[in-house]
């Protein structure tokens, strides 16, 4: 009797990015497909014998994308949408990226599918785009190849399948409303076929990823859900695989679905441990005990105390896994020369997670002194570092327990401010200013590389920053914009600058995750508790407002959105880690507000992502995510004016905690919805002002003034003149200067056209 172990799925980008760096010159015809394909075909082999390597018995096949698993079972299924066609040709790999980005170097360029969030993670998947007459068909054979490929190379594997539920569910109806559940009867035929080829390779186990039970599901889904897993049959066994929560809320259901083994992410909720009696005697058990989330080591001595009485009791029935696909965590910890050798030792990448796996593995089914004694020696850092000073601030926790939840208050309610703001600034009517960042050129992120890589010196290097604000200023001031901001040019990224200046962060070389397609981020790493030894932004702001009459408004993240694009601590809840970044970021923004800097711009573009799976969990989580935003600016006098930012979701759900941040300005994307937002706002009776982005800046069209003011106006319908400001609908760096210039030029003519209207 042994327990066997398998990962869900691999990183696909590479130890060196080399699957980004093809793709990149492949899409600028710099790389010809056959050598995108070979790079495609090394990477998985590499992936697959480091697995093998660290002892892993069953390895993913299905995981690799050339873009993102969504869309390739959406091309597996036939799916193209029309626009992204070629005079009915085979689908082919243009097809995939003209899908993906818009265009490829074949075909003609249409408009790219939408990009969502991955559940509750940073990866985004692309839409699939579902009809009411939709066809199905076996449209791109990828998975078959590559368990050919596989198996050519003799390896043992498991074929990795998006599951119909999961895909149907993550699709968007277009045209015409319909149930997409109704069609899952022209759907299912496909995943049939797809098995019978599997079973015709002697494939014995295929992994069918069906994250959604991990939602709130209803009743005609879980309906679905019994009927469709019965349709299917054939040899291959199924392995119903959730990951990122508990499924513990189906069970009066799931337990009658036609599969042969069900998955569940142990590390994401280990009391499902719990649920193993009330499964079927005859599943497969894998248990997801390594996460596939985060970075730090597994705690294996307590895993193992945990599964040992199970593995008497349900011997090779268990699988141990990884919980997720290991394709949230950076490849390998091997590559991270620079790390203190004390952070090093807490953590473990996807190939340091694959040994866990097996370290495990060994130690249940083989229990003799020395691997124990393995699993301890393994798991000691982690004790250590409960101790460690570089882990516990006793500042930071004595101010967090004395902390009086009032501080979160502003003085007096938003109508008397909005009227003490008005007497300090005197604003016109529309009011204009822009998101904060201004082009980051190629000199601009020269000077930056210069800078760390020693060869610019501390001086020369704030002078070519100062020159860089003052040619911002300057182009503001001559464009005739409200409000300025100071252009962010010394910023990378809007997490990892702020991380770099706070207490608690560490910092990878090469931590890179795929975000989608060839992008990739390189997450800072929550390790300790979180202060701000010195001021961050103060010295830039200042500078930039001793050269203007008109406000330069000072720039922030805020704590959610650092808190979401991090690799946060798990010894302590996430809302302890938003109050300590609130603390810290209160400080910043008093320190600015005492430099003489009276609008602070607070941006919380990820208030959304951090919403739990399941909705009985969304009200606490806003509760404290408000609750630390507001405490990151509660200090501030009446006359100082806070604006947010926000931006890639949708704000429906979440609008009475976006009201109750009670930011005075808030900005927001709303150039691509038309505005529907604003109704939305206005009948959730928004109390505060709003600027409603009036051009999208992901496009380097320049807007027609025109259109612009016909926007405003249709806003000025939903929502009171005095509260609407006018501004693009994010930050400007990926542009450039041109068409900036174009644009803000225009913007800058229809607040004057409307205010000539009043
Ligand atoms: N202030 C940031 C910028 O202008 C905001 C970026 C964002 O919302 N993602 O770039
Ligand atoms: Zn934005």
């Amino acid at each position: 009797m042994s327990i066997q172990t398998h990962t869900l799925g691999f990183p696909r980008i590479g130890s060196q990015r080399e699957l980004k760096w093809a793709l990149e010159a492949y899409w600028a015809g710099q790389l010809d497909q056959a050598g995108l394909l070979e790079t495609g075909r090394r990477l998985r082999e590499r992936h697959w014998r480091w697995q093998l390597e660290a002892g892993v018995d069953l390895l993913p096949v299905g995981d690799f994308a050339w873009y993102d698993q969504v869309l390739t079972t959406s091309l597996m299924l036939g799916q193209v949408p029309a626009r992204h066609r070629q005079d009915d040709g085979p689908i082919d790999l243009d097809t995939l990226f003209r899908i993906a980005r818009g265009r490829a170097p074949t075909g003609a360029e249409a408009p790219a599918a939408e990009l969502s969030k991955w559940f509750n993670t940073n990866y985004h998947y692309l839409v699939p785009e579902l009809h009411q007459e939709s066809q199905f068909q076996l449209g791109w054979t990828q998975l078959l190849e590559e368990v050919d490929e596989a198996q050519a190379l003799g390896l043992p594997i498991k074929a990795v399948l998006l599951g119909p539920l999961s895909w149907l569910w993550l699709g968007k109806v277009k045209g015409d409303a319909f149930d997409r559940l109704s069609l899952l009867p022209r759907l299912l035929p496909v995943y049939q076929q797809l098995l019978d080829a599997l079973a015709e390779r002697g494939v014995a186990w295929v992994q069918m990823d069906e994250p959604i039970l991990t939602l709130d599901l209803p009743e005609e889904w879980q309906q679905a859900f019994l009927w469709s897993y019965e349709q299917l049959n054939g040899p291959v066994k199924r392995l119903l695989t959730p990951y990122f929560g508990s499924i513990a809320h189906q069970l009066p259901w799931l337990p009658q679905l036609a599969v042969q083994g069900l998955h569940l992410d142990c590390s994401a909720d280990a009391s499902q441990l719990d649920l193993l009696p009330q499964l079927p005697a005859h599943w497969q058990l894998s248990l997801g005990v390594i996460s596939g989330r985060n970075i730090w080591r597994s705690d294996l001595a307590n895993w193992y105390q945990k599964l040992r009485g199970l593995q008497a009791q349900y011997g090779d029935r268990l699988w141990l896994a990884t919980g997720c696909s290991l394709l949230h965590v950076p490849l390998d910890l091997q590559q991270e020369d620079g790390l203190e050798p004390e952070v090093r030792s807490w953590l473990a990448f996807a190939r340091q997670k694959c040994t866990e796996l097996t370290l495990l593995a060994q130690a249940l089914n083989q229990p003799d002194d020395s691997r124990l004694a393995q699993l301890q020696a393994y798991a000691a850092p982690l004790a250590a570092r409960a101790d460690s000073p570089r882990v516990q601030d006793p500042k930071v926790q004595a101010r967090l327990s004395r902390l009086d939840p009032a501080l979160a208050n502003r003085r007096s309610p938003f109508s008397l401010r909005q009227k003490l703001q008005q007497i300090r600034w005197q604003l016109p009517l529309w009011p204009t200013t822009t998101i904060g960042s201004f082009p980051q050129t190629q000199a601009v992120r020269s000077l930056r590389a210069q800078y760390r890589q020693g060869q610019l010196d501390a001086a020369d290097y704030q002078a070519g920053l100062k020159a860089e604000i003052a040619r911002t200023i300057e182009e503001q001031e001559a464009l005739g914009l409200d409000v300025l901001v100071h252009g962010e040019a010394e910023r990378t990224d809007m997490v990892e600058y702020f991380g770099q200046q706070l207490n608690g962060f560490a910092f990878t070389r090469h931590g890179w995750v795929q975000s989608y397609g060839s992008r990739c981020v390189k997450p800072p790493l929550i390790v300790g508790d979180i202060s701000r030894p010195a001021p961050m932004t103060v010295a830039w702001s200042q500078y930039a407002q001793s050269l203007t009459r008109k406000p330069v408004k000072g720039m922030l993240t805020g704590p959610l959105t650092i808190l979401c694009w991090s690799f946060p601590r798990e010894d302590l809840p996430r809302a302890t880690l938003a109050r300590q970044l609130a603390l810290a970021l209160r400080d910043e923004v008093q320190d600015l507000e005492a430099a003489g800097i009276g609008m602070i711009q607070i941006d919380e573009p990820a208030l959304r992502e951090g919403l739990p799976l399941r909705r009985q969990e969304w009200q606490p989580y806003l509760d404290w995510a408000v609750e630390a935003f507001k405490l990151s600016c509660g200090g501030v006098a009446d006359e100082t004016q806070i604006h947010t930012h926000m931006c890639y979701c949708e704000f429906g759900d979440i609008l009475p905690a976006i009201a109750a941040l009670d930011a005075d300005v808030i900005t927001l994307e709303t150039a691509r919805s038309d505005l529907t937002l604003l109704e939305e706002l206005k009948e959730g009776g928004y109390p505060n002002a709003i600027g409603p982005g009036v051009y999208d800046i992901h496009s380097p069209n320049v807007p027609q003034v025109s259109q612009m003011v016909r926007l405003l106006r249709l806003a000025a319908k939903h929502l009171p003149v005095e509260h609407l400001w006018v501004n693009p609908d994010c930050g400007l760096k990926t542009r450039g200067w041109p068409e900036t210039l174009a644009a803000l030029r225009n913007m800058v003519e229809a607040a004057r056209q409307l205010r000539q209207l009043e």
